[in-house]
This record gives structure tokens, sequence and C-alpha cells, in this order.
């Protein structure tokens, strides 16, 4: 079937996934600048330098969607920002330049928009990353601020989604689950974490978690190379307390913004000792990269392995 040629699909039908891989389809292949194009947490660019890449990412928050129209001001501006922070984060780059597009109803009060731009620039400020223009706009209906980050990374350094190896540990950072309940508005992007992780082991993969550990997990299967799969223990996923003990909101919710990595096991006691010294920021060893056709399994408490089909956000699935 070939579904997105067919008038009466929707993207419903397609899922978020589907539909970016027939958007891939359409953009065809992409020229030598272009060292990753769709498939990472950013693109990753051949800029002047000879010993680093760009890293080129936009994320948008709409109105509700990403957050309420009651919530601050402040707090909304911080997530728009800190979602794209924590993509260049994913790539173990540091971000530099920022441009922002703005959609705004007529009667939005000056004082909003001002708070928009504290909480915007407050997290840019905090990782030495510069708003440098954007757009404006008016919108009938929900408002919207869309970030697009360009960011750099040295070549060395560069972590791509797609670089498991079999044999390798799967390391989460913080805990996961029940972020609505206020995490989504104020989280830190983890780009400190990354950029130690990147100068002081030989980190393999690494994803952002921003759709829920059961569809990153997915994503990260997806582009691994063939017969790479992932377990995963149960028992060591670290549930946030607002996820209130449970598991599946932990697999499933999203917008954790924390990091998943894996990481070579001979490196693992030096990784958490070293770790342990220099952040207060849980790590947790939650599995394992095995030989296995393109699958997640999740073990159970019982030693039964169950496949982990991704459950988290979609945003074309029905509420
Ligand atoms: P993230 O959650 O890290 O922002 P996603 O997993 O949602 O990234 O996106 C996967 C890939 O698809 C990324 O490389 C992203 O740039 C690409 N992508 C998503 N939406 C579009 C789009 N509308 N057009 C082109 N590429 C897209
Ligand atoms: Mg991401």
């Amino acid at each position: 079937m070939k579904p997105a040629r067919n008038r009466n699909v929707t993207v419903h039908d397609l899922g978020e996934f589907g539909l970016i891989r027939t958007l891939q389809s359409t953009i065809g292949r992409s020229e030598t600048s272009v060292v990753v194009g769709i498939g990472d947490d950013c693109a990753v660019l051949r800029g002047n330098r000879p010993d680093s890449y760009l890293l080129y990412t936009c994320d948008p928050v709409v109105e509700g969607v990403h957050y309420r129209p009651r919530d601050p001001a402040r707090k909304v501006g911080w997530k728009a920002m800190a979602r794209n922070l924590s993509d260049i984060a994913a790539m173990g780059g540091l971000p530099r330049w920022a441009v922002v597009s703005i959609g705004l109803r007529r009667n939005t009060p000056v004082q909003w928009v001002k708070q928009l731009y504290t909480g915007l620039h407050a997290a840019a400020q905090r990782f030495h990353c510069q708003i440098v223009g954007g757009d404006t706009t008016h919108v009938k209906h929900e408002q919207f601020v869309v970030v697009t980050l360009i960011g750099e990374v040295e070549k060395s350094r560069l972590t791509l989604r797609s670089s498991a190896k079999i044999g390798d540990s799967v390391f989460v950072t913080g805990t996961l689950g029940g972020s609505l309940r206020g995490k989504h508005l104020t989280f830190i992007p983890r780009i400190d974490e990354a950029r130690w992780l990147a100068n002081h082991f030989p980190v393999h993969a690494m994803i952002d978690l921003s759709d829920g550990l059961s569809n990153d997990l997915q994503r990260l299967v997806d582009v691994s190379p063939r017969g790479t799969g992932f377990e995963i223990d149960a028992a060591e996923i670290p549930i946030a307390r607002a996820a209130q003990g449970k598991l599946s909101a932990a697999l499933n919710d999203g917008e954790d913004f924390e990091l998943l990595f894996t990481i070579d096991p001979r490196h693992v006691t030096g990784l958490r000792q070293k770790w342990a010294r220099k952040f207060r920021t849980k790590l947790t060893e939650i599995g394992r990269v095995v030989r296995s056709h393109h699958k997640v399994a999740l073990i159970e408490r019982d030693g039964s392995k169950t496949p982990l089909t991704p459950a988290g956000y979609d945003h074309f699935a029905k509420d």
C-alpha cells in the first residue's frame, strides 16, 4: 500500500513517525554539506570549520498542545527554548544562536509577550546562546512560539541516534514520567551533562527523551544497524515522583527531556564513579543493546520478556 498517494489518507492514519517518513521520501537525498538530515535530534551540517559541525533544529510550542492558556508566559518561553536546547544536548553540542517566531492574538497583553521573552532569554542565556531574530504574526485562534536553534559540536564529540553497538549498556539521566504535572514547563535541558559525557567518555548513541521512553527507544532502533535491539529492565526504570509509581507513565508520558545514551560496558564503573562526583542528576543503567531483529523488549520483574511497543506521545493519535 502507498498510503500517502491516497487522497483520503489523513495524518492520523499515518501517525507522526509515518508522516515524517513520507516527508523524507518527498525531499529525497541530501547533498554532501549535509552530514545527517532527517532522522536525528538535529540536522548535522558542514560549516566552515574543519574540526566542528553545525547543528540545526526547530521545535514549536502551541497553546493547548504544549501549554495551557493560563500557564505563566515566562514558563512557556522557558519551555520553548529549553526543548530546542535539549535537542542540541542530545547531539553532544553547544547552542549558539536562536531565532524565534511567534503567533499572537491581537488582544494579547504586551506584558504577556515580555514575560514570554524573559523566559526565552533566561533559558538561552543560561547556556550562552543568543536570540538574534525571528518573526511575528497574528493568529485568530491558538498562539504559538517556534524556536530555531543553531549549535556547534566538535566532530569528535558528535553523538548520533544511529551509533548503538551490540553489547552496549543503556543509561538514562534523571527520572521519567508525570512531566505534565509541572516539569514540562521548567525542566533544565541536559546540556552540561551531555557535554561532560561527550568530553570524558566514548558515548555511542544518544537521544533526548521527548515523546516517552517507549517511542524514543523505537526511534533509536529504527536508525540502528540491522540486527540491533534493546532490552530494558522494568525494575531499573527510574520513575519520577510525579508519575506516582506508575511504570506505564515512565514509559509513555513524554516530555521528560532526559538523555538516553549507550556506552561500552567497560566504561560503566568509571562513568558511575565520575558522574557521582560531578552531578546531582540521577544516572541509571536501564538495559543493554542486544542482537535482535529490530525490537525493543521489556524484561519484567519476574524475568519474562515482552515486546515494548511504542505507546508514547504521537501528535496525530486520537485523544
Ligand atoms: P525531536 O523530537 O528530537 O525534535 P523528532 O523525533 O520529532 O525530533 O523528529 C525526527 C526527525 O524528523 C528529525 O530529524 C526532524 O528534523 C524531522 N522532522 C520532523 N518534522 C519534520 C518536518 N515537518 N519536515 C521535515 N523534517 C521533519
Ligand atoms: Mg529530540
